[in-house]
């Protein structure tokens, strides 16, 4: 379940009524204002400072608004390539600026990109509508797809003339004027909420911190994580003592490690909190409104609901089939997290504990039952999922299946972060594919999760290639004392996870940009990635990549045993805790009526209702679900990753029944899925690699569920 953030413009065909930049020095200075000078025309980050992006974005909407402007005032009759073709080039410099910002918005949100946040939420709120609300530009689109049978069109085409006509009616372009003046308010209001709940967020988990002054306290932890909090004291002028906080690295290790039951709690409750604190940071009444405005949408464009909108253009489809599917799982998962909770309480009980086991007690016993039952410990893995090695493994699982060759840039070159590592992407013939970028570790600017997105998107101009600049960013556990960054295993899953979005945007080979990389259904968009995962864990690849970052052994047979016999482990938590986000979610976007929200009992009363038990707190509370509210992004759209996974467990199965590195099977992946974008219909390409529609049974089997 990791966080992906599409940096896709492909629904940003807009303009705005803004002035033309004034001929000041910073304009005359920007880099944005001039063809990149750099090699594989990367941005030039480090030139870029916060001052440039408003002049920037302003010139780049006025260009697109001309382009826009053009293409209504052609005399020519509409045509495929005068208006749907012209329309998908054009805007060109916005992307590439707000790609940028966008970027580092989220991995590098200095005081100066957060200060312009909302100015510039608001006006690509205001441009988008004015492009998707424009009737005369419509007209000019309908008469096209009007005649989409009489055209000669190949399916990619096709589907790019029905997706740029869909994209209309669905923005509303057919609504009356007022309705139009309606919805561009909550739009522009929308763009507003979202930017004060992730910075409310960002605020909240950086405000939080466990101070520890005694060291008795420490006690259960294991030393990388006192050496970490250390330091982590350390930087924040704390010399001689040590400091948890609510980011993964930080707060996971306390919550499965610490003996001491008050901290743990004390910890938990600063993650959980976040948002619900009634301080200036509270996100309860920013939840309300973002709600009850979405459903007004959904009404205003002829929905019942706002599910319903946005399942319209998913895989799933309707709201049926993606309860169905969460339902039938959440019925299987229920039991099998009751069995691991009095599992748990045995323990409790045994050890004269006398108490019940809470939330923020779930990871310390669910450890000590992994020790138990499967005599596994972390901190034994560790040290054999070395950062760079793991690093290193995807890339040579990426190499065996497609024969791509990864070389890292250690000379002077652009990045996004000083951190960021950096890669040259060629296939096996030396043809260039792109420029990856990779930034590893969690900082104070950078929001938590991990995800994948671009600064360029693949696509073909003028028949030339234009191949892709992705970037990565994680929020991985950080070298500490002498020891390089060591990844629990599931941090090097997530690695393998990103790297399978960035391989979605590497390998496309589409010719449009609204169609390229991972412009596919949300619920379709986690099949790449997550099918890596199976790769990360598999016993044959682990033996390749898992090293001893000391020693260079290869990890013990009897390790991967141990793994592999506690795949199953805690997985009745890890599915329930997942389910209850995603149908918290569905309940919020089914609601049919604007409505006085009182978030804290609409999540509760809900959660309860369906039999989540108090031991297990929903993977994200509305105060901090950020998928859901910090963006249109995940909204209706959280249940994607089990969607997904339905597909990842199956389509994985089509390697395992020949053999894990199989070329026809890997090539008909690479040609019907990783290459293919948004070109053809997310079944239709399952289908053409699978032969036939996708099984539950493998994924219920993978978890344990069946
Ligand atoms: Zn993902």
């Amino acid at each position: 379940m990791r966080q992906f953030l599409l940096l896709s413009l492909a629904m940003v065909f807009a303009f705005s009524a803004c002035q033309s930049p004034q001929k000041t020095e910073t304009s005359v200075e920007n880099p944005f204002f001039s063809k990149y000078d750099t090699p594989f025309n990367v941005p030039p980050f480090e030139q870029i400072k916060p001052e440039h992006y408003m002049p920037a974005i302003d010139k780049a909407m006025a260009e697109h608004k001309a382009e826009v402007d053009a293409i209504i005032n052609n005399t020519e009759a509409p045509s495929f390539e005068n208006t749907i073709v012209a329309l998908d080039e054009a805007g060109k410099m916005l992307s590439e600026v707000m790609s940028v910002y966008y970027s580092l918005k989220s991995a590098h949100g200095t005081e100066g990109i957060m200060a312009i946040a909302s100015e510039v939420g608001k006006k690509m709120s205001a441009h988008g509508d004015d492009i998707s609300l424009n009737p005369a530009l419509f007209e000019r689109v309908k008469a096209v797809y009007e005649q989409k049978d009489a055209l000669t069109l190949t399916g990619e085409q096709q589907m790019l003339l029905k997706d740029t006509y869909k994209g209309f009616v669905r923005s509303g372009v057919s609504l009356e004027e007022d309705e139009k003046v309606e919805l561009r308010k909550i739009n522009s209001r929308l763009s507003e909420l979202y930017n004060s709940f992730s910075t409310n967020v960002l605020k909240e988990t950086n405000n939080f911190k466990l101070v520890i002054e005694n060291k008795a306290d420490l006690a259960g932890l294991p030393e990388s994580s006192v050496i970490g909090a250390a330091e982590t004291a350390n930087e924040m002028g704390m010399e001689g003592k040590w400091v948890f906080t609510t980011q993964k690295p930080s707060m996971l290790p306390f919550l499965s490690y610490a003996d001491k039951r008050d901290l743990r709690e004390q910890l938990y409750k600063g993650y959980f909190m976040r948002g619900n604190n009634g301080n200036e940071f509270d996100n309860k009444l920013i939840i309300e409104e973002i709600v009850n405005l979405r459903v007004k949408k959904a009404n205003l464009l002829g929905y019942n609901n706002y599910a319903d909108y946005v399942l319209e253009e998913r895989m799933a489809n309707t709201t049926d089939k993606v309860y169905g599917l969460l339902e039938e799982l959440w019925a299987r998962a229920i039991p099998v997290a009751k069995k691991e909770l009095a599992d748990m309480q045995k323990i409790i009980d045994r050890e004269k504990g006398g108490f019940e086991l809470a939330s923020w007690d779930w990871w310390y016993y669910a450890e000590k039952v992994r020790q138990e039952k499967y005599n596994l410990d972390e901190n034994e893995v560790r040290p054999y999922f070395e950062l760079n090695n793991v690093r290193d493994g995807s890339f040579a699982v990426a190499t065996k299946l497609w024969g791509l060759q990864f070389e890292e840039i250690t000379t002077e070159f652009p990045k996004p972060h000083a951190d960021a590592q950096v890669f040259k992407v060629t296939e096996a013939d030396g043809t260039h594919k792109g420029i990856l970028y990779m930034d590893w570790h969690p900082r104070a600017t950078k929001k938590q999760g991990a995800w994948c997105g671009v600064f360029r998107k693949q696509h073909r101009e003028n028949g030339d290639n234009v191949p892709p600049v992705v970037t990565i960013v994680c929020n991985f556990s950080k070298p500490v004392g002498d020891k390089p960054a060591l990844l629990s295993f599931d941090e090097a899953s997530t690695l393998f996870h990103e790297f399978g979005h960035g391989l979605h945007q590497l390998l496309s080979d589409c010719n449009y940009k609204g169609l390229a990389g991972t412009s596919v259904p949300r619920d379709f968009v986690e099949l790449p990635s997550q099918v890596m995962e199976n790769w990360a864990g598999d016993a044959e690849v682990m033996k390749e990549y898992a090293r001893h970052y000391k020693t260079g052994e290869v990890i013990p047979d009897e390790l991967v045993e141990k793994l592999k016999n506690s795949a199953h482990f805690n997985q009745g938590f890890a599915t329930t805790e997942y389910l209850a986000a995603a149908l918290l979610d569905m309940n919020y976007h089914t609601q049919t009526k604007e409505q006085k929200l009182d978030v804290n009992k609409f999540e509760e009363d809900y959660l309860a209702g369906i039999g989540l038990m108090p031991e297990i707190i929903s993977r994200y509370k509305s105060t901090y679900f950020m998928h859901i509210f910090a963006s249109s992004g995940y909204t209706a759209g959280y249940y994607s990753y089990i969607w997904s996974a339905v597909l990842d467990a199956d389509a994985f199965e089509a390697f395992k029944e020949t053999s894990l590195y199989d070329q026809a099977t890997a090539t008909s992946f690479r040609k019907n899925i990783l290459e293919r974008g948004g070109t053809v219909e997310a079944m239709e390409m399952y289908k053409n690699f699978r032969g036939r529609e996708p099984k539950i049974e493998a994924l219920l089997r993978q978890r344990g569920l069946d």
